[in-house]
C-alpha cells in the first residue's frame, strides 16, 4: 500500500522526493525504533512518564545528535537530514522527536553562535549524546508575548551576571546538563526585541531549582518550570552578544518550525497509517469500515492535509539547507503541519471507535502529543498574525 505520493507516483518522477542519503537515514531510524522502541514499550514508558535512555544511548551511538553541526566542529548533514530523523522519530516515539527538536535547536545555537569556549565545553558533548539541553525561554507570564512580558533578568554585578526569575514548560529540564536561558538584560526602550541577552549554563548551576509539571501529553520528555534565585554566572555565559539575543535567536527558530512541522507530518502519518490498517480490518455490516465512504473520505483528505504540509517542509528545508530566507516557507510548514496532525488524529480517534480509547493502542497518544504543536514552539494564531504581514502586505495585527 503506498501511503506517501512519492511512493504511488514513482520517487524519480516527483522533484520533492528525498535523496537517497536521506532514505538511508529514514530507514535507519525505523530499524532504531523497531528494535529498541517498539510501540508497546513506548506506551508503556508514555504511561510511566520516562523519557527512553535507552533510545537515546542507541540514537548518539549512530550519531544522530550530530546531525546539522558543521564537520569542522564534528557534524554531518543538514536541517533536511534533522526534519528525516524527527518525522521517523514522531511515527514512533513522539516525545523523542520532540527531545530531537529541543536538542537540534541546541546543536544550531552552539554552532552558530557560541564561543569557543562554549563549543569546547558543550558543543562535543551535545553531539556525542554525552550532554542534554534545555532551552528556557517561556514564562508564566508570557508566552506568546515573549519580548515584552519577560521577568527574569540579568543584571551585571562586578563582571558577573546575576539572573532572577522564573521559566516555564521548559522541555527536559529534569535531565538537562546545560541551559540556555534568555534574560532582559537592559529595559524595554525603542523594540522590545533589543535588550535581551542569552546565558549558557550548567544545569546544576547554584541558584537553579526545578519543578516537574503534570501535563496531558508528551508523557516521555519532562515539562518543567525553572526558578533562578541569585544564579551567578561569568561574562563568558554569553552566548553572542549582549542585547542582542532574540536577534540571534530568528534563524534559529525558523529551524525549530521545520523540525516542529516534521515531527508533526510524522506523528500524522504514524496515525493515519494506523487508521488505514483499522479500516481495512474491521468489519461491519458485512464489510470492512473502510468502504464506507464517510471513512474513506475522512482518511484520504488526511492523506491530503499531511501531503500538502510535506512539500512545505520539504520546500523550508532545501531552502535553509541553500541558505535561503525560510521565514514564511517555514512558518507555513508549521501551521499546516500541525493541524494535518490534530485533523489526522482527531479522525484517528473517531475511526477506531471504542478501540481508540484503548491505553493499549498508540492513537490516543498521538491525539494527545500532536496538540503541542499547534500552539508551540509558536501558536498557530501568532504564526499567521506574521504571515498576515509578511507575506501579505497586511497591517500588524498585534
Ligand atoms: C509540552 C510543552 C513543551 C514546551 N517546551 C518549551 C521549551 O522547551 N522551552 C520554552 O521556552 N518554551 C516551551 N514551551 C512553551 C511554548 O513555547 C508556549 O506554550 C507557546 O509559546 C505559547 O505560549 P503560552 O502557552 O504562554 O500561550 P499564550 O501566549 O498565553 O497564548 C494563549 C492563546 O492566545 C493566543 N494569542 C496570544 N497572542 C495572540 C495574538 N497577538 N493574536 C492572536 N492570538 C493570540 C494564542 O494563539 C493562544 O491560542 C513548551 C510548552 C509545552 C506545553
Amino acid at each position: 500500500m503506498a501511503l506517501e505520493v512519492t511512493d504511488a507516483i514513482g520517487r524519480n518522477a516527483d522533484p520533492l522526493a528525498e535523496s537517497p542519503e536521506q532514505l538511508e537515514l529514514r530507514a535507519m531510524i525505523r530499524s532504531v525504533i523497531e528494535a529498541a522502541a517498539p510501540v508497546d514499550r513506548t506506551l508503556e514508558l508514555d504511561d510511566r512518564e520516562e523519557f527512553d535512555e535507552v533510545l537515546h544511548k542507541r540514537l548518539a551511538e549512530l550519531g544522530i545528535m550530530s546531525i546539522g553541526a558543521p564537520e569542522s566542529d564534528g557534524g554531518m548533514g543538514d536541517i533536511r537530514e534533522q526534519a528525516t530523523v524527527v518525522e521517523e522519530l514522531a511515527a514512533g516515539p513522539t516525545s523523542m522527536a520532540i527531545n530531537m527538536v529541543v536538542h537540534y535547536m541546541g546543536v544550531e545555537v552552539f554552532s552558530s553562535h557560541g564561543s569557543p569556549a562554549h563549543k569546547a565545553q558543550w558543543l562535543g558533548r551535545l553531539l556525542s549524546g554525552d550532554a542534554k539541553f534545555s532551552f528556557a525561554l517561556s514564562e508564566p507570564g508570557a508566552g506568546t508575548d515573549i519580548a515584552r512580558g519577560m521577568r527574569t533578568s540579568a543584571r551585571n554585578v562586578d563582571g558577573s551576571w546575576v539572573i532572577n526569575g522564573q521559566k516555564t514548560w521548559i522541555s527536559g529540564a529534569t535531565h538537562a546538563d546545560v541551559f540556555l536561558v534568555v534574560a532582559r538584560t537592559a529595559p524595554i526602550q525603542r523594540s522590545a526585541v533589543e535588550g535581551v541577552t542569552m546565558f549558557v549554563m550548567p544545569a546544576d548551576t547554584p541558584g537553579i531549582s526545578v519543578r516537574e509539571l503534570p501535563t496531558v501529553a508528551v508523557h516521555g520528555l519532562s515539562t518543567c518550570e525553572v526558578f533562578f534565585d541569585n544564579v551567578t554566572v561569568p561574562e563568558s555565559a554569553v552566548m553572542g552578544e549582549v542585547h542582542q539575543g532574540f536577534r540571534m535567536l530568528f534563524g534559529t527558530l525558523n529551524r525549530e518550525r521545520i523540525n516542529a512541522a516534521a515531527g508533526s507530518i510524522g506523528a500524522a502519518r504514524g496515525a493515519l497509517e494506523y487508521a488505514v490498517n483499522y479500516a481495512n480490518e474491521r468489519q461491519a455490516f458485512g464489510r470492512s469500515i473502510g468502504a464506507f465512504q464517510a471513512v474513506q473520505h475522512r482518511l484520504v483528505d488526511g492523506a491530503l492535509a499531511i501531503e500538502s504540509a510535506r512539500g512545505l517542509v520539504a520546500r523550508a528545508a532545501a531552502v535553509e539547507a541553500a541558505g535561503g530566507r525560510a521565514d514564511i516557507l517555514s512558518s507555513m510548514a508549521k501551521v499546516a503541519a500541525s493541524e494535518a496532525a490534530v485533523k489526522v488524529t482527531t479522525d484517528g480517534m473517531e475511526i477506531l471507535g471504542g478501540a481508540g480509547f484503548s491505553r493499549e493502542i498508540p492513537m490516543q497518544r498521538w491525539f494527545r502529543d500532536v496538540r503541542l504543536w499547534v500552539f508551540a514552539p509558536l501558536a498557530n494564531d501568532m504564526v499567521r498574525n506574521n504571515l498576515g504581514t509578511t507575506l501579505l502586505g497586511l497591517p500588524k495585527a498585534f
